[in-house]
C-alpha cells in the first residue's frame, strides 16, 4: 500500500502535470469507488480546474475552484496513471477524469476511493488521523510525549493511524531497522535515547524515501524516472533471507499482529 512518501511522491508530480488545467470529461466504471450518482459526480467535476493538490497522510485533496475537494485514498491496491487515449495501462480503471487529451486514470480503486466533499465534509473525514510525522511542529518534545503514552509494540504503534498518520508496513520496518529497535519493542519501554533515535529515524528515512521518489514502482506517466527510486534503498523491507546492510546477519520476516514485519534479529536490539 503506498505511504506517505510514495503519496507525497503522487502530489508532486500531479501537480506539475494537473494544477491549472480543466476537467473536460469524467467516466465513472465503478460506482462504489465515488461517493455520488455518477451523473450527478461528472456534472459536478466537468468545467472545474484542480487549483491545487494536498495530502494528508496518505490521502490526497484535490482543491476545486468550485469549492469542493476530491479526497483521495488508493489504499491496498490502488495506483494512478497519467497518460492518453494512446497511451494508458492495460487494466481496468475505475474512473477516468479527463482534461482534454490528458487522461488521468484510476486503476485498481477496489478498497480505495475518491469522494467528491466540500471543506467542512472532507475536514470531518480526516478528523480522526494522528500528526503528521514530517510536520515541523512535531519536534522531540511532542513525540517523546505521544510514544511514552503507547503500550503497544513499535510495529504496532508506527502504523496506527490515529497515533501517526501516513506510516505503513514498509517504512515502520525501515524506520526501526534505522534506529537499531527491535519492532516488537513496547513503545512505552523505551528509555530518552532510544525515543530520540527513534524520532531521528522517523524524520530521516520518511524525507530520504521522499527524496528518491517512494518506494512502489508502477510509474505515474511515461518516462517517469521518479517513482520508485527508493526501492534499491529498502535496507529491510522485502529483504527476507538478504544479508543486513549493517551486520551480514540473514534478514527475518515475521508476522507482527498479522502484518509482515522484515528486521535483523541481530543488530536490532
Ligand atoms: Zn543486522
Amino acid at each position: 500500500m503506498p505511504e506517505l512518501p510514495e503519496m507525497e511522491t503522487c502530489r508532486r508530480l500531479l501537480t506539475e502535470k494537473l494544477v491549472r488545467k480543466v476537467i473536460t470529461d469524467v467516466e465513472v466504471n465503478r460506482e462504489k469507488s465515488i461517493n455520488a450518482q455518477p451523473a450527478q459526480f461528472k456534472s459536478q467535476l466537468i468545467n472545474v480546474q484542480i487549483t491545487e493538490i494536498q495530502r494528508r497522510a496518505k490521502h490526497l485533496i484535490f482543491k476545486l475552484n468550485s469549492g469542493k475537494n476530491l479526497l483521495l485514498h488508493l489504499m491496498l491496491g490502488g495506483w494512478m496513471y497519467i497518460g492518453s487515449e494512446a497511451d494508458n495501462p492495460d487494466r481496468t480503471k475505475q474512473v477516468i477524469i479527463s482534461f482534454g487529451d490528458i487522461k488521468l486514470y484510476f486503476i485498481g480503486l477496489r478498497l480505495g476511493y475518491l469522494h467528491l466533499l466540500t471543506d467542512a465534509e472532507a475536514e470531518e473525514a480526516l478528523s480522526g488521523l494522528g500528526p503528521e510525522p514530517l510536520d515541523h511542529t512535531l519536534g522531540f518534545p511532542a513525540f517523546h510525549e505521544l510514544i511514552g503514552s503507547r503500550r503497544g509494540m513499535l510495529k504496532t504503534t508506527l502504523v496506527n493511524q490515529q497515533f501517526l498518520s501516513g506510516i505503513g508496513n514498509c517504512y515502520s520496518d525501515e524506520i526501526c531497522f534505522e534506529a537499531g529497535l527491535l519492532p516488537m519493542k513496547k513503545a512505552d519501554e523505551l528509555d530518552e535515547d532510544e525515543r530520540k533515535i527513534l524520532y531521528q529515524s522517523m524524520k530521516g528515512v520518511l524525507t530520504r524515501a521522499i527524496q528518491f521518489g517512494g518506494y512502489m514502482e508502477e510509474p505515474l506517466f511515461k518516462g517517469d524516472a521518479k517513482t520508485g527510486g527508493y526501492n534499491e534503498q529498502c535496507r529491510v523491507y522485502d529483504r527476507e533471507g538478504e544479508p543486513c546492510l549493517r551486520c551480514g546477519s540473514p534478514i527475518v520476516k515475521e508476522e507482527i499482529s498479522s502484518r509482515k514485519t522484515f528486521y535483523c534479529g541481530n543488530c536490532q536490539r
